[in-house]
């Protein structure tokens, strides 16, 4: 009897020892120089590790204040660690953003199924009032942690469907869907108001709580089948703060304080990168959530359509590499092709063999190249391309006009002028690179009829000064550098 008093107490934080709380907020610590670390390649191994140590604070914790049995926590974590590092050694890094989006669906899940055993099951959590029944701030935080939850998992399970390619990349715009949405927002909150006022035990109360269950499963799907592949960055982002928020309220509902400092730092994080990211795209946070980007170009698919045949040179690895090594500066612009083709290692090869010769050499990196934030620095920093080599377009897009050879590697939405142009491309607004002022441009891509991420043709496959490079991205460099020996 009086464990379990201690423990209901404890897990709804009232009777959290002085030394978990300590122990709490040194894992808030640890998170907090997690996120900092991580703001940078150069620090950002130091910053996992130091969000490894305040999850293993955190979670050590938490066992030794419930007096948890060790044996099924112990066969539960290793489960999911040989099911987490299973996936982690076999998924290729770009299928990395729909690992991401999966990975977001199971913390919705958790927040639910949480949310629903504390409904079900309220003295265990310690939520009860003096006649057992649910507290008021408790159905608040129930009802809301359940809703954020479970929109979280159906909107992820969505963003996961899409960027893996099972599903179409397409905006599916249904007719009145701004209607529908709001609608459906509406009834959520309006059933968790009168959830949280109804009379205590009342019979309407398991309906109300399975209504707002189905209902958030139902408006998470409802709204990101709208959102084309070209805002799948922000969704995935957007995800990641919902998760935490997720997170954040079971943790008031659980009292438990890592919860909500863990939840509130990737809740908000992640809200500070969709609107990076939303800056980046020349978008409003707001028309991406609205959705139907790139409805009519067929966007993220890569459909592209049928398209005018332009003249267009084509060059040889011979060419490039004479006229690199003549080059006196050369920005190389990386993108999803470089990941696909992992030519990451030789072209840090051939970067080196060029400052060699007494070339400048630069990377830039634009923040939605490849398929997830930080996909480029990623890649770069794996084949050890030195950091201060490395930058991002605002720092240096003005230097394709003093540049002689701009050398695009798999990249291509990125570098599309009709972002600057065309009002009517799906990507008009997203701020590319001017590699266009670039005297000499090379291309690399494996053929004339593959297209960007955005479906869409870009005009700098036809420029004077552009000749193409057509052949998988690793291999064409590969023979660049045999013949810059
Ligand atoms: P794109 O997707 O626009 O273009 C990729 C290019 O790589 C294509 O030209 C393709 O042409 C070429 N390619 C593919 N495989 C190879 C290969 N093996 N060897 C050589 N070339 C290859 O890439 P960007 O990085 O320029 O743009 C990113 C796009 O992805 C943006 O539209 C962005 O909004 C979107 N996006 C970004 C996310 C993020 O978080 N970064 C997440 C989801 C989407 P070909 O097939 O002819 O070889």
């Amino acid at each position: 009897m009086t464990f379990s008093l201690l423990s209901a107490g404890a897990e709804h934080g009232a009777g959290t020892p002085a030394w978990a709380m300590l122990a709490y907020l040194v894992a808030g610590v640890f998170f907090i120089l997690a996120l900092r670390g991580l703001s940078s390649p150069a620090t950002s191994r130091s910053g996992n590790r130091n969000g490894m140590i305040g999850m293993a604070i955190a979670v050590v914790t938490t066992l030794i204040m419930h007096g948890t049995n060790l044996i099924e926590i112990g066969i539960a974590i290793a489960i999911g660690a040989i099911l987490g590092v299973t996936i982690a050694r076999r998924i290729a890094m770009t299928a990395m953003p729909e690992l991401v989006a999966g990975f977001h669906s199971l913390v919705g899940l958790a927040a639910v199924v949480v949310g629903l055993a504390a409904w079900l099951n309220p003295a265990a959590f310690g939520i009860t009032d003096a006649l057992g029944q649910i507290n008021a701030v408790s159905r608040v935080e129930l009802g809301l942690g359940i809703a954020i939850g479970a929109i979280t998992f159906s909107g992820s399970v969505i963003a996961f469907l899409k960027l893996s390619g099972r599903m179409s990349g397409s905006p599916i715009m249904l007719p009145g869907r701004h209607i529908i949405n709001l609608g459906t927002l509406g009834a959520i909150l309006a059933l968790i108001g009168l959830y949280t006022v109804s009379p205590q035990g009342g019979a309407g109360e398991g309906w109300m709580v399975i209504a707002v269950t189905i209902l958030a499963f139902a408006i998470g799907f409802l709204l990101i089948i709208p959102i084309g592949g070209a805002d799948m960055p922000v969704v995935v982002s957007m995800l990641n703060s919902y998760s935490g928020w997720a997170a954040a309220a079971m943790g008031f509902t659980l009292g438990n304080s890592a919860m909500i400092i863990t939840g509130a730092l990737v809740g908000s994080s992640g809200a500070i990168l969709s609107y990076i990211m939303c800056r980046a795209m020349n978008r409003s946070f707001i028309s991406v959530i609205a959705g139907g980007f790139g409805a009519d170009a067929g966007a993220g698919g890569g459909a592209g359509g049928a398209r005018e045949q332009r003249p267009y040179k084509q060059g040889s690895a011979e060419d490039a590499a004479y006229m690199l090594e003549q080059a006196e500066k050369v920005i190389i612009i990386p993108g999803y092709g470089m990941a696909v083709a992992q030519a990451q290692h030789a072209l840090r090869e051939m970067g080196d063999k060029l400052k060699e010769k007494g070339v400048e050499v630069k990377y830039a990196i634009h923040p939605v190249a490849g398929r997830m934030p930080g996909h480029m620095n990623v890649l770069l920093a794996e084949a050890s391309v030195p950091y201060d080599e490395v930058f991002e377009l605002e720092d240096i897009n003005s230097e394709f006009a003093q540049c002689d050879v701009a050398f695009i590697i798999g990249a291509n939405d990125v570098v599309n002028p009709a972002a600057k142009t065309d009002k009517s491309s799906p990507i008009y607004g997203m701020p590319v690179f001017d590699v266009d002022k670039a005297k000499q441009v090379f291309f690399i891509k494996r053929s004339m009829g593959g297209v960007g991420y955005a479906g869409v043709d870009n005009d700098v496959f036809y420029m004077n000064q552009t000749v193409m490079l057509l052949a998988d991205a690793k291999k064409m460099v590969e023979e660049i550098v045999k013949s810059l020996d």
